[in-house]
């Protein structure tokens, strides 16, 4: 994963890893220190029409654009997937990841399983890793904990977690982030 090899005096190209995971498993911090510490690992940044929480970055955190722009892109096809979660919409634009691969860089992507269906409909090779919380009350805790969304929300992504759990046997291997460390390592 870490040496770009060359073929034929240019780099192989990259390969594409896939991580989903209900909201409240700790992924994007997970997938943050992985490519910390995974030379030749790039972390895709996904354009949304959420609006940004507090703490989040415009071209750090997501892109974030207007339902309006996002639905231009997808007029478009500049889009290797995209998915309605939550009532927002959430895409990978194909150029950005094309071009690391191309590169011989590997590439991960944090999106939800209807993305990653689609990504895998289209025939592109993937490694697909599914980050499960150790249990349903864990899940449930740790999305009150962090206090960033409504009542409401919470029970949506709850219920919206329970049914992509489902999902986790497309996936080549499962993760239980039960602590950070030991779940990185693994
Ligand atoms: P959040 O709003 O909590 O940042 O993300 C909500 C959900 O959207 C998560 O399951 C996350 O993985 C998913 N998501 C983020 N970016 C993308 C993307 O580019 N495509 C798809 N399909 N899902 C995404």
């Amino acid at each position: 994963m870490s040496s770009s090899p060359v073929r034929d005096g240019r780099p192989a190209r990259g390969q594409l890893f896939i991580v989903s995971a209900p909201s409240g498993t700790g992924k994007t911090t997970l997938v943050e220190r992985l490519v910390q510490c995974v030379p030749g690992l790039r972390l895709s940044r996904s354009y949304t029409s959420r609006p940004a929480r507090a703490g989040e970055q415009d071209g750090v955190d997501y892109n974030f654009i207007t339902r309006e722009q996002f639905e231009r892109m997808v007029h478009e096809g500049q889009f290797l997937e995209w998915a309605d979660v939550f009532g927002n919409y959430y895409g990978t634009a194909a150029a950005d990841t094309e071009a690391w691969l191309t590169q011989g860089e590997d590439v991960v992507l944090v999106i939800d399983v209807q993305g990653a269906r689609q990504v895998r409909s289209r025939g592109i090779e993937t490694i697909g890793i599914f980050v499960l919380p150790p249990s349903a009350a864990v899940l449930e805790q740790r999305l009150r904990g962090r206090s960033k969304d409504s009542e409401e929300q919470i029970r949506r992504r709850l219920e919206v977690a329970s049914a992509e759990v489902d999902e986790y046997a497309q996936y080549e291997y499962v993760v239980i982030n039960d602590e950070i460390e030991a779940a990185v390592g693994r």
